[in-house]
């Protein structure tokens, strides 16, 4: 990497902090906060949510679950129905495991140093940074999307962000940027300046207090940057759920297998390669195999997706009432009541929204 000059260093931290003070009014429930609970909830709320949508979740989690004892002690599917609709389940199941963690072996006290909270399950180094920087001032420079963005920008670092030597990097000048002593202002800084000036389409470079010195700026080259090295591959997956009913009661099952949406719930469901008309699979092996009674079909919904980071889901719910019960491994029957209780992927949240089946 080109050694930025120690001038320029100066100057983007000078400039950044004189924006936030002047400029930045951004309005978050969990800024200014120094409850270290709260900014782990807000911070694991975010990972991969957008801030519009994660602030709901975080005003309702906290209502709930005001500090970690309360979290630590709440029944498990209580937690995952107030994550319904957030997607990665694996963000909640660690979230659940580190409040009882803290709460029974560190006697309910949140860490307090940037190696102990980084040791929490489902905390990575950026997270740990926020709360260390947030909480306790701590002199750690958080490096997210944002970050990465806005310094390969102003620096015009050509090193794709996705790699080894990229993360390094990126890792060692936000550290070296950092006010020593107001960690917390610089790292809500140089996050708010991302997302609201220098972001990630159209920046708005023409009343950037950094502009005088920004690389990229002056070569005209911002939409070149950051540099990534891959993108990634998604796969696309077919859902077929047979919303099987029988006797006002329908046929759920708790996730398990090593998959997505473990813990989650689920219709009986056909996955295929391809897209099916439902005639194509009413007559497939796979849908004769599950459904051995005689039935009738109620409705089949519209294609519904969700989409992961890998993977992009297409789901079509067919709602089938069989004349005779029948026995499905895993599956037992459940009434309207009860579904309404229980935990589902955001894509089947959405089909039983819609529907207004089990209200
Ligand atoms: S001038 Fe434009 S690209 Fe450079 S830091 Fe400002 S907003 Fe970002």
């Amino acid at each position: 990497m080109p050694e930025k000059s120690a001038q320029l260093k100066l100057f983007f931290t000078k400039k950044l902090l004189e924006w936030n003070q002047k400029f930045n009014n951004r309005e978050m429930p969990w800024k200014k906060e120094k409850d270290p609970y709260k900014i782990w909830i807000s911070e694991i709320i975010l990972q991969q949510t957008r801030v519009e949508q994660g602030l709901d979740y975080y005003n309702r989690f906290i209502k709930q679950f005001p500090n970690i004892k309360k979290l630590a002690q709440a029944k498990e599917f209580t937690v995952f129905k107030l994550w319904e609709g957030l997607g990665y389940y694996s963000r909640c199941k660690n979230l659940i495991s580190t409040a009882k963690f803290i709460n029974e072996e560190l006697k309910g006290v949140f860490p307090d140093t940037y190696e102990e909270i980084l040791a929490l399950k489902g905390v990575g180094p950026y997270t740990a940074a926020a709360i260390a920087s947030f909480a306790y001032n701590l002199p750690y420079a958080v490096v997210d999307g944002n970050v990465t963005r806005v310094l390969s920008r102003f620096f015009s670092i050509n090193i794709p962000i996705d790699t080894t030597e990229g993360k390094k990097i990126f890792n060692d000048l936000a550290q070296s940027l950092l006010k020593k002593g107001q960690a917390n202002l610089y790292n809500q800084a140089i996050m708010d300046f991302g997302a609201t000036i220098c972001k990630p389409r159209l920046p708005i470079c023409s009343s950037c207090l950094l502009a005088s010195n920004c690389q990229s700026f002056s070569n005209n080259t911002t939409n070149s940057y950051p540099v990534k090295s891959k993108r990634i591959s998604q796969k696309e997956r077919w859902l077929y759920y047979l919303v099987a009913e029988y006797n006002d009661r329908f046929y759920i099952r708790k996730r398990a297998q090593n998959d997505i949406w473990q813990n989650l719930h689920e219709f009986l469901v056909i996955e295929m390669d391809l897209p099916k008309t439902t005639e194509d699979l009413l007559k497939s092996k796979q849908f004769k195999e599950r459904i051995a009674s005689e039935f009738n079909i109620i409705s089949v919904s519209k294609p519904y997706q969700q989409k992961l980071t890998h993977q992009l889901i297409n789901g079509v719910f067919i709602h089938l009432k069989l004349k005779n019960p029948v026995v499905f491994e895993d599956f037992v029957l459940k009434s309207k009541g009860q579904i309404k209780r229980i935990a589902f992927p955001r894509i089947i949240d959405g089909y039983i929204t819609q529907q207004n089946m089990f209200s």
